[in-house]
C-alpha cells in the first residue's frame, strides 16, 4: 500500500523548512514590535461561525469550505481564514475587558476546497493579525506601514498597495437599491452563482471572479461613489494618511473582498511576479463583526498575508543558513566508535547539533557521508590524536583543517 498527500496539499521537506523558519522569524519578529500577541485558536471550529461571519453567499463558504460532521453529528469545518476564530476568541474570553488597542496576530495552515494551481492550494498559511478597539484610520495607515517594513526587509519589491472603501451599511442601502436596478437587465448574462447571489446578495455579483461575469459587470456603479460623509471622511483621512508614510497606493474601486464582514477601508497587496494569484496580502476593517457575534459595538481591522506566495517573492534566501550546522563525528578506528559516539553527545549537551556513525564502516565511508549529510565540520577521533588529548577537525564549506583540543574544537565550531 502506498499513500500519497491529498491534492492540493502538500509536506514542507525539511530541506525547505530553513526557509519558512526564517520568514516565520521575520514576520513574528516584526508584529511583536508591533505590540501584536500571538494567539493559536484551533484549527476545527463550528461551522456556523465562517457562515456567519464570511457570509453565506461568498466563494468560500458556498464551494472552499472544507465542511463535515463530527460523531455527534455537529456541523463542523476546518478553518478557511483565522478572524472568525480569533473574533470568537476575544468575546468568549472577554478579552475585550482589557484596554483597547488590543491587538493578536497568528500564523498557520488555513483550508480551501478550491482548484490547486501556481499559488494556490488547498491547505496554505496565513500570518494575520487583528486589532480591536480603534475606530481610526490611522490603525489601517499603520499596518500597511508595518507590511511595508516587512517586505523591505525581506528585500521584497515591485508590490502593489491597492485600497478601497466599501462603506458601511449605511451608504450600502443606496448603493445597493442602484445595483440591482444596473443588474435587472444583465442578470441573464451572469453565471448561475450570480443569478442567486443577484436575488439574495447582490453586493456578492461585484465580487464573482468568473471572467464573462467580469466582462459584463465592467462598468457597473461604484461604491465608493456612495460614500457616506463619514466614510468619506475615514477614506481621505487614510489616503492622507498613506502619503504621509510615504506609501505609494493606486484606488481601485473593484476590490470588494469576498467576505461579508467588511466595512469601510479594504486592501490588497500584489505583485506581478506572481502571475494569476497576485495578492499577497488581504484585508480591512470590520466594525461590526464582535457585535453581531454576541460581542460589545467594538471597530476592528486586520490583514492575512498569503506565506507560500510570499516565499515565492521572496527569491533572496541564498544566504540563508541552518539555525544550527551540523557536526558530524567520525571514528578511525573500530574501537573509537563508541568515542565518537559519546564525543556527539558532548556536542549535543554543549548545544552543538551533531551527527556520528552508529554502524561498523571505513573512515572514508563516514567522510562519504558527512558529505552528504551536508556536515559543515567533521571531527575525527583517531588513536594518535587521543593520545594527544585532542581531535582532527575539518571544516567542509572552506576545506581547512587541523588539530585541536575539545575546549578549542567547541569555540572554533560556536565561532
Ligand atoms: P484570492 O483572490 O487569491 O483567492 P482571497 O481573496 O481568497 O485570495 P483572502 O481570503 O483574503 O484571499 O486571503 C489572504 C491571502 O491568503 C491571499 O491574498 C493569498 O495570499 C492567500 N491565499 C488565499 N487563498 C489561498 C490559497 N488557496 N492558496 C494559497 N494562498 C492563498
Ligand atoms: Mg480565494
Amino acid at each position: 500500500m502506498r499513500f500519497n498527500t491529498l491534492r492540493g496539499m502538500r509536506d514542507i521537506l525539511p530541506q525547505e523548512i530553513h526557509l519558512w523558519q526564517y520568514i516565520e522569524e521575520k514576520v513574528r519578529k516584526i508584529f511583536e514590535i508591533y505590540n501584536f500577541k500571538e494567539i493559536r485558536p484551533p484549527i476545527l471550529e463550528a461551522a456556523e461561525l465562517f457562515l456567519r461571519s464570511i457570509g453565506e453567499d461568498t466563494d468560500i463558504v458556498e464551494k472552499e469550505m472544507y465542511i463535515f460532521h463530527d460523531k455527534k453529528g455537529r456541523t463542523v469545518a476546518l478553518r478557511p481564514e483565522a478572524t472568525a476564530s480569533v473574533v470568537r476568541a476575544y468575546i468568549e474570553h472577554r478579552l475585550f475587558n482589557n484596554p483597547p488597542p488590543q491587538r493578536f496576530y497568528y500564523i498557520g495552515p488555513m483550508f480551501r476546497y478550491e482548484r490547486p494551481q501556481k499559488g494556490r492550494f488547498r491547505q496554505f498559511h496565513q500570518a494575520g493579525v487583528e486589532v480591536f478597539g480603534i475606530a481610526e484610520p490611522l490603525i489601517e495607515a499603520e499596518l500597511l506601514y508595518m507590511v511595508k517594513r516587512l517586505f523591505e526587509d525581506m528585500n521584497i519589491r515591485d508590490l502593489t498597495y491597492e485600497i478601497n472603501s466599501i462603506g458601511c451599511l449605511n451608504c450600502r442601502a443606496e448603493f445597493k437599491q442602484l445595483l440591482l436596478d444596473y443588474l435587472e437587465n444583465k442578470v441573464l448574462k451572469l453565471c448561475s452563482d450570480c443569478q442567486r447571489r443577484f436575488q439574495r446578495n447582490p453586493l456578492r455579483v461585484l465580487d464573482c471572479k468568473v471572467e464573462s461575469c467580469k466582462n459584463s459587470l465592467s462598468d457597473a456603479p461604484l461604491i465608493l461613489d456612495f460614500l457616506c460623509d463619514e466614510c468619506e471622511a475615514h477614506f481621505e483621512e487614510f489616503k492622507t494618511l498613506l502619503k504621509e508614510f510615504d506609501i505609494d497606493f493606486i484606488i481601485n474601486p473593484k476590490i470588494v473582498r469576498g467576505l461579508d464582514y467588511y466595512t469601510k477601508t479594504v486592501f490588497e497587496i500584489t505583485t506581478p511576479s506572481l502571475g494569476a494569484q497576485s495578492a499577497v496580502v488581504a484585508g480591512g476593517r470590520y466594525d461590526n463583526l464582535v457585535e453581531s457575534f454576541g460581542g460589545p459595538k467594538t471597530p476592528a481591522v486586520g490583514f492575512a498575508i498569503g506565506m507560500e506566495r510570499l516565499i515565492e517573492i521572496f527569491k533572496d534566501f541564498s544566504f540563508i543558513k541552518p539555525k544550527y550546522p551540523t557536526v558530524y563525528v567520525a571514528y578511525a578506528t573500530e574501537e573509537l566508535r563508541k568515542d565518537a559516539i559519546n564525543l556527539a553527545r558532548f556536542f549535543r549537551d554543549s548545544e552543538i547539533s551533531a551527527e556520528a556513525v552508529y554502524e561498523n564502516t571505513s573512515l572514508k565511508s563516514q567522510l562519504r557521508k558527512a558529505d552528504r549529510f551536508n556536515a559543515y565540520w567533521v571531527i575525527i577521533v583517531g588513536p594518535e590524536e587521543m593520545k594527544r588529548s585532542s581531535y582532527r577537525w575539518k571544516n567542509m564549506r572552506n576545506g581547512l583543517e587541523g588539530e585541536a583540543t575539545l575546549e578549542e574544537i567547541v569555540k572554533l565550531i560556536k565561532k
